[in-house]
């Protein structure tokens, strides 16, 4: 073999080369291990003696298993559901399977009547627009029916104030389906037109007077500023990076709560009421954020939040 050649030179890099990787693979697989890691619902996070190790369905693969069987602690978590754990023995080339059935969480909205007030239109008002058209009236139905599911889904009664997107229902009237269903709560959503942006809400902080009825009671006052300090943050602790926080305002700061004391369907009500301005609609950003369906969504996770919050406090 000439020493000096070229050829002769490539050819044994090459079979050095080759020996090196069968080595390892040789190595690798007389210490490994796994375990197919499936859900039901998918999409857990797996974690082997508390490190992450993927989402569910996955084949977790334990590198340096020993020859001996070793106890390994898997762990299951999705939010929403009670964690998951199995110890698992496992010796180096073994291969285990590891099925979940994930246990539902009671949600705070379980068992709750839930009165979802669509705003507009109304007998005052068909509502606001954006910049680029998209109208308050569209949003608030989109948003409520989205919450209606969601809520659903996790045990609550619905009850909602209007049946169509442009079906017009009086603010005396919303109060009134929200008082026969005996509400635990209504909100009422909104977006509203403003020099700032991000999302708000109003509560009825006094007495006011229309059609010659005077409200609400003073308990249903109480009960709504009691829930709207709850509310607030559960909505902020899901939208804190996304929207800005407008705060927490009476009735009497609104222009029609200046003049009569209090927001018409907040008057009517017998339940605990919250009027949630979602974003300011006038304002570019805030639109596109609402028009998007992942901004639709983040608002109706702030919004179940927001009702997660309340309840937990009662
Ligand atoms: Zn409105």
């Amino acid at each position: 073999m000439g020493f000096n050649s070229e050829s002769d030179g490539g050819v044994m890099h090459g079979s050095a080369a080759v020996l090196i990787s069968m080595m390892i693979c040789a190595t690798a697989l007389a210490d490994e291990a796994s375990v197919t890691v499936t859900s039901h619902p998918a999409g857990a996070k797996i974690y082997v003696n508390g490190y992450y190790k993927g989402r569910s369905p996955d084949t977790v693969v334990i590198n340096s298993a020993a020859e001996e069987a070793k106890p390994y602690r898997f762990t299951l978590h999705l939010p929403g559901f009670e964690s998951w754990e199995i110890e698992v023995s496992l010796a180096a080339g073994q291969n285990k399977s590891a099925y979940a059935t994930l246990v539902r969480l009671p949600s705070m909205v379980a068992g709750r009547t839930i009165c979802i007030d669509p705003g507009h239109p109304s007998e005052t008002s068909a509502g606001t627009s954006g910049p680029s058209g998209v109208t308050e009236n569209h949003i608030n139905w989109v948003i409520a029916g989205k919450l209606k599911s969601v809520l659903e889904a996790d045990g609550a009664t619905v009850v909602m104030t209007k049946q169509s997107e442009n079906e017009k229902v009086t603010n005396r009237r919303r109060a009134e389906i929200a008082n026969a269903a005996s509400a635990d709560i209504m909100i009422r959503l909104h977006c509203d037109a403003a020099s700032s942006s991000g999302f708000s809400i109003y509560y009825p902080d006094q007495q006011g007077t229309k059609y010659g009825v005077t409200g609400p009671t003073q308990s249903v006052i109480d009960g709504s500023r009691a829930a709207v300090t709850p509310f607030y943050e559960g909505m902020k602790a899901i939208l804190s990076s996304v929207l800005n926080g407008r705060g927490i305002h009476g009735d009497s700061a609104t222009y029609v709560g200046s003049r009569q004391g209090a927001l018409t369907g907040s008057i009517f009500s017998h339940v605990p009421t919250l009027t949630i301005e979602m974003v300011v609609l006038t304002q570019a950003s805030d639109e596109a954020f609402i028009k998007a369906d992942a901004g639709q969504s983040t608002m109706v996770e702030a919004l179940k939040s927001g009702l997660e919050h309340y309840f937990r406090t009662l």
